[in-house]
């Protein structure tokens, strides 16, 4: 039993209820056999960080089978080259099992080079290559060499960890592109009136789905930062090869990213500090974080304080209308990472909704300590959970709306209750004060939506199970 639920044995220590005490949550670990985790493979934590880089090639090297997660469900926009939309595979096949792949991988890499002239190719590992271990660093080597450009080799065995270790392996391929070229200020892409600022960041962790680094990007240049890179959403590799030159690295998604901010700082010394984009506390807080890291010019936390009164004051009373209807209401959250999740908790209180489970597939023992601490007693927490666990805490809950990715979705709904997507799929963008009030607007059509009344008396949890 975990916290007193019923779970697989084995995932024990994986759930506990806030106020219960002290009790450390056991995270971290590999996938318990047979428990469906919710959780995607290394291969796939690499390609979440690193397919939003729009001007480079993404050539899986593997069976045709996982180069199914494309573009198109996921949600990275970019406002010029498309060619992260495009999925390539080497498609191995028998005999390349038996033989290698490597000479497929050479000639795939080749043929890919020579029709897209891309500005640099990821070439991502899966399980097969793996078990039969192909020299892949090699061969991105020659290619690189022949052709011009980084070739850069992602070790993402899709067996060889948890997500998290896929993230690792993006960073380490992220980390050999940075401080191989210096940027040009001439090309720079944003606001032209902050391209000779000398405050300048990397935003990292943001992956510009449904335009939302564009919004970021928008408030800080408005403070009068320059934003070197952004990686990856909507991110060139240029701008990341010449991200050494920032003075700041503002790191989001904790769990993909922190790692990269760590690198950067131990090989050129650029400090790092953590923020969330999501909920008007926290978006405020991101803004006035960046403003105290440059202490030498006031001017900007003056006017991050501009910025937030003017967003504010169009937001609030959108917020307002819905909270009238939503107060009272429960809310699940099982997302990608629990620094996001904490976002999401306080975003939700500020609409009159109560967290009653909330649980993520890669956190780790500070986040979830935190967010023992920031949600109300009794709510559930649980790490790297499975359909049936998750299945069962809404019921007993007694949840309105589900808020978490496309492995959730039809969870909520089989379930009748209400469901907001707040994963990479989505197509409306959720971070920054406006996308505090599209969240806002997402959780009342769900949860306030007529068909559930249909529903009634057929499994329908808006009311708590004994
Ligand atoms: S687990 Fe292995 S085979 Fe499955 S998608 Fe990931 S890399 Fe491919």
């Amino acid at each position: 039993m975990g916290g007193g639920f019923a779970v697989l044995e084995g995932r024990e220590g994986q759930v506990s209820e806030a106020g219960e005490g002290p009790s450390e949550l056991v995270c971290g670990k590999p996938s318990l056999a047979g428990s469906v985790s919710q959780r995607a493979c290394v291969f796939c934590g690499s390609r979440v960080v690193l397919y939003p880089v729009a001007d480079a090639v993404h050539l899986v090297h593997g069976p045709v089978g996982c180069a199914a997660y494309t573009w198109d469900i996921r949600g990275a926009v970019s406002t010029g080259p498309q060619l992260h939309r495009l999925s390539f595979s080497t498609d191995l096949r028998e005999t390349d099992v038996v033989f290698g792949g490597e000479k497929r991988l050479y000639a795939s890499l080749s043929a890919l080079i020579l029709e897209h002239a891309p500005r640099a190719a990821f070439v991502y590992s899966t399980c097969i290559v793996g078990l039969i271990g192909d020299d892949v660093a090699a061969v991105c080597r020659q290619v690189s060499r022949e052709r011009g450009i980084p070739v850069l080799p992602v070790h993402s065995e899709g067996f060889k960890g948890t997500k998290k270790d896929g993230y690792r392996a993006a960073c380490d391929a992220l980390s050999a592109l940075i401080g191989t070229a210096e940027s040009d200020p001439a090309s720079y892409r944003g606001e032209s009136g902050v391209a000779g600022s000398p405050y300048s960041i990397n935003i990292l962790g943001e992956f510009n789905l449904a335009g939302e680094a564009w919004i970021i990007r928008r408030y800080y240049e408005r403070m009068g930062i320059r934003v070197q890179s952004v990686m990856t959403g909507d991110g060139r590799v240029d701008e990341i090869r010449g991200a050494h030159r920032a003075r700041l690295n503002v790191v989001q998604c904790s769990g993909s990213m922190t790692y990269l901010a760590k690198d950067m700082k131990e090989r050129y010394g650029i400090p790092f500090i953590q923020v969330s984009y999501f909920g008007i506390d926290d978006m405020a807080e991101a803004l006035y974080a960046v403003a105290t890291a440059f202490p030498e010019e006031p001017a900007l936390a003056e006017r991050a304080a501009v910025i937030v009164a003017e967003e504010l004051a169009q937001a609030l009373p959108a917020l307002k209308a819905f909270r009238k209807d939503l107060e009272g209401m429960r809310a699940a959250i099982y997302v990608g990472g629990a620094f996001k999740a904490r976002s999401l908790v306080k975003a939700l209180r500020l609409i009159g909704v109560e967290t009653v489970l909330v649980g993520s597939q890669t956190g780790n023992a500070d986040d979830y300590r935190n967010l023992s601490a920031l949600c109300d007693p009794g709510t559930i927490i649980v790490d790297d959970s499975n359909p049936a666990e998750l299945s069962r805490f809404l019921q007993l809950k007694g949840a309105n709306v589900f808020i978490g990715g496309v492995k959730e979705r039809p969870i909520a709904y089989k379930l009748g209750i209400g469901f907001c997507d707040h994963n990479h799929e989505r197509k409306i963008p959720l971070a920054g004060f406006e996308g505090m009030v599209n969240f806002a607007r997402e959780v009342h059509a769900s949860a306030t939506s007529p068909v559930w009344k249909l529903l009634a008396g057929h499994g329908r949890s808006g009311e708590a199970v004994s």
